[in-house]
């Protein structure tokens, strides 16, 4: 089998309202930009992949001429394209596996070997908001099914972080878990200053999060402190997590055999391709790390995360970004309509495995040009 083509799209895909990151704090986004990708082979075989931003071009200048012609179940050496091209385009590594499991019909998790084929989920939200919004959004995520939520905490002081787990947890009478993220790996540039956390910050908040059974705590410092991360660890019983940005598999050989997190949290689009987060995953039992991989920015990621999680002998969550009215599972994991399949929860707040081959994901090619850019 060869690689015949290499398609690449820039996506925007409008909000239904303003989405507020947490991460960014003053930024409002209206669109979800989007580089779709599609692999097509010599025997009628498509594999898609997919990352946020607009990267079409970098993928068809600096990716694409190195994939014609060549065998798509190669991953190991094409893996060596995508880390020199830029972190998004590790994704082009699950366009791949798409193609290999469509020829081998199978899902991915079931050729890998699987452990589970049903994975708990939790609801992560994007936007900081109130106490109270933050409230009625957890009970709003418990009516749906999910056993746990994701906030984000994001004040000057640990008092009003306080208040927004407190209402969360009095809210669903304590029938809910609540992870903690505080997205302090990363200063991304935004319009208003936001919180920073030092060493003695973290701390105390992890105590206060201790305290109320919160089931990890994210990103509390920055992404290369590793010295305090180890403290903070140490020091503390809740699980640290983080890893979504870190790339390259040395990073994570120094994240799992120093100890810098309990979590370890890489990303399939960002971090390493889906190849080598196989390799991370297996590391991460043999250290006796959890393995939660990040959501991977749509459907197509969030498949490859949901299989990913599936082979993990361990404990794993997967991450169902949803904000309801902004960041929608229509706009966010479906890209507006292109990805007809969905992954969500059943009652009990599990995720079945896709059961169709490769990744699973069911995508309308003729929709695309209704976003393209
Ligand atoms: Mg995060």
């Amino acid at each position: 089998m060869k690689i015949i083509d290499v398609k690449a799209d820039n996506l925007t895909i409008p909000y239904p309202g303003e989405v507020r990151p947490a991460w960014q704090p003053g930024l409002v986004v209206s669109s979800h930009n989007f580089t779709l990708v599609r692999v097509t082979t010599d025997e009628g075989i498509t594999g898609f992949a997919g990352t946020s931003g607009h990267v079409a071009g970098t993928v068809l200048g600096q990716v694409r001429p190195y994939l014609l012609g060549e065998d798509p179940f190669a991953t190991e050496r094409l893996a060596r394209i995508y880390r020199h091209a830029g972190s998004g385009l590790w994704c082009i590594d699950m366009a791949l596996w798409d193609i290999i499991g469509k020829a081998a019909n199978l899902p991915l998790y079931r050729l890998w070997g699987h452990y589970r084929n049903r994975v708990q989920a939790y609801a992560s939200a994007v936007e900081m908001g109130t106490p109270e919004d933050r409230a009625e959004l957890a009970l709003h995520y418990q009516a749906l099914g999910f056993n746990a939520m994701k906030l984000r905490l994001h004040n000057e002081r640990i008092a009003d972080d306080m208040e927004f787990i407190d209402a969360c947890i009095k809210a669903t009478e304590g029938k809910m878990g609540f992870m903690v993220d505080a997205n302090q790996a990363t200063n991304l540039p935004s319009p208003e200053r936001g919180v920073v956390w030092d060493y003695p910050r973290a701390l105390r908040t992890a105590r206060e999060l201790e305290a109320r059974s919160v089931l990890w705590l994210e990103e509390p410092l920055s992404r290369y402190d590793f010295d305090n991360l180890i403290r903070l660890r140490e020091a503390t019983e809740i699980a640290i997590s983080g890893g979504e940005k870190n790339m390259g598999l040395h990073e994570f050989r120094w994240l799992i055999e120093q100890g810098v997190y309990d979590i370890i949290q890489p990303d399939a689009a960002m971090s390493e391709g889906v190849s080598q987060l196989r390799k991370i995953a297996a590391m991460a039992e043999i250290y006796k790390r959890q393995f939660v991989p990040h959501h991977s920015m749509s459907g197509i990621g969030l498949a490859a995360a949901l299989h990913l999680c599936c082979i993990f002998p361990g404990t794993t969550w997967l991450e169902l970004m949803y904000e309801p009215k902004t960041r929608t599972i229509e706009c966010y994991q479906q890209l507006g309509g292109i990805i007809e399949s969905k992954i969500w929860i059943g009652p009990d707040g599990f995720v079945a495995a896709p059961e169709g081959p490769g990744l699973g994901v069911v995508i309308n090619e003729k929709r695309i040009k209704k976003y393209a850019v």
